[in-house]
C-alpha cells in the first residue's frame, strides 16, 4: 500500500468507528429522511459492553437522520419488577430489594442488576420513577404504567418529532453527504492521478472548508434548541478539524434528547406497514403468551396496554394475533410445532402450546 493508500483506510476506519454507538441493548433506532419510509436498526445484541450493545448507524450517503424508541423496559408486576435486559432476557426483581440509583446512564436497581439507558437524563428520570412507584400499592402502580404506555405509544407525536429531527438535520446532512464524496471519493482519484501535487492540495483545502462549515452548521442548529449538548464549543472544534467528526456531526444532534424515547410501535406510519405488523406481532407474542397463559384470568399488563393501543389504533385481533393454522400443536409465542402429546415450549420458558382445533 502507498502512503496515500493507508491514509484512505485510516480515514475510512476511523469513520466507521464514528459510525459505532453504545446503546442499550433493547434500543430500536430508525432511520430516514422524511415523514415515513424510514427503515429500523437493530444494535447487536451477542456483544454486551457495560450492560449496552454496539450499534452501526447507517454509513454510507445519503446521510439519514436518526431516532431512538425503546420498548418499555420496567414494568411492575403483582410483588415484583420486571426489567427487560435484552430482546429475550428479563429478570424480576422484588420492591423492597429495588434500590435505584443513577450514574451517568447507567441505572443501578440493587447489588448486581443495572440497565442502561439511552441518556443520563433519562436514567435520572426512572430513578425518581421507581423510587416513587416503590411506595405504591400494586393498583396505583399498574395504572402508573398505562398511563406511561399510553404516552410512549403516541403514533402522532413519534412521527411528528423523527421528522423534525430530521428537518433540523436537513443542512448539516447535505453538507455531510458532499464531505464523504469529496473525501472517500474526489480526492481519492486526484490522488491516484496525480499523486502529491497542486491539485490535491486544493482538493483537501476544499476538504477542510466543508468541516468549518459543518462546524458552523453544528454551532447553528444547537445554538436554538433546546438540546443540552455537553461539549459543544470542543466538538464544534473537533467538527472544524476531523474529518470523521464532520461527517457524523449531525448523530449528535439527532440522537441527544432528553425526551422519553416512544416505543417502537409508535414507529407506525413512520415505518413500512408491513413491518410495522411483523414488530406488533412479535411485541404482542412476546408480552402475551407467558407462562400460565391459558389459565391467567387478565392479561399481562404489557398485553393489556398493547390490546388498548391496538384497538385505539383499529386494528382487528386477527391481524396482530392471526389464528392458528396448524395441524400439530404449536408454541403460540415462538411458532415452533411440536409432536401430538407436548403440552409446553422449552424454548419459550415454558410457554403451554396451543393445540389445534379438530
Ligand atoms: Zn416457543
Amino acid at each position: 500500500m502507498t502512503d496515500g493508500q493507508t491514509l484512505l483506510a485510516v480515514f475510512v476506519l476511523l469513520y466507521l468507528i464514528e459510525c459505532l454507538r453504545l446503546v442499550p441493548a433493547t434500543a430500536w433506532i430508525a432511520a430516514g429522511t422524511g415523514k415515513s419510509g424510514w427503515s429500523s436498526l437493530r444494535p447487536w445484541t451477542r456483544l454486551q459492553i457495560g450492560s449496552g450493545s454496539p450499534l452501526l448507524l447507517s454509513p454510507l450517503p445519503p446521510m439519514q437522520a436518526h431516532a431512538l424508541a425503546l420498548p418499555w423496559v420496567f414494568v411492575p408486576d403483582q410483588n415484583s419488577l420486571n426489567v427487560r435486559l435484552t430482546d429475550s432476557m428479563s429478570v424480576s426483581l422484588a420492591w423492597d430489594q429495588l434500590t435505584p440509583r443513577a450514574e451517568e446512564t447507567l441505572l443501578h436497581l440493587d447489588s448486581a442488576t443495572r440497565v442502561r439507558l439511552p441518556t443520563k437524563a433519562l436514567a435520572e428520570l426512572w430513578q425518581q420513577r421507581l423510587t416513587e412507584w416503590r411506595g405504591l400499592t400494586s393498583e396505583q402502580r399498574r395504572s402508573a404504567f398505562l398511563k406511561l404506555a399510553r404516552t410512549t405509544l403516541d403514533t402522532q407525536s413519534a412521527s411528528k418529532s423523527a421528522a423534525a429531527t430530521s428537518k433540523l438535520t436537513g443542512s448539516m446532512r447535505r453538507c455531510a453527504t458532499i464531505h464523504f464524496m469529496w473525501c472517500f471519493g474526489i480526492i481519492s482519484v486526484l490522488y491516484h492521478r496525480f499523486g502529491d501535487s497542486l491539485p490535491v492540495l486544493v482538493a483537501a483545502g476544499v476538504l477542510l472548508l466543508l468541516q468549518f462549515i459543518q462546524s458552523w452548521l453544528f454551532l447553528r442548529s444547537t445554538r436554538k434548541s433546546s438540546l443540552i449538548i455537553p461539549h459543544r464549543r470542543w466538538r464544534a472544534l473537533g467538527i472544524a478539524f476531523l474529518p470523521q467528526l464532520a461527517m457524523r456531526a449531525f448523530d449528535i444532534v439527532n440522537l441527544t434528547t432528553d425526551a422519553e424515547p416512544p416505543h417502537p410501535l409508535a414507529w407506525r406510519g413512520l415505518l413500512d406497514d408491513k413491518r410495522w405488523l411483523e414488530y406488533a406481532r412479535q411485541f404482542w407474542r412476546e408480552s402475551r403468551y407467558v407462562p400460565g397463559w391459558p389459565q391467567n384470568e387478565s392479561l399481562p399488563l404489557e398485553a393489556e396496554a398493547l390490546q388498548k393501543f391496538f384497538r385505539h389504533e383499529g386494528i382487528p385481533e386477527e391481524e396482530y394475533d392471526p389464528p392458528a393454522t396448524a395441524k400439530l400443536p404449536t408454541c403460540p409465542r415462538c411458532g415452533a410445532e411440536y409432536q401430538c402429546g407436548n403440552n409446553t415450549c422449552p424454548d419459550c420458558g415454558g410457554v403451554e402450546l396451543r393445540q389445534p382445533t379438530a
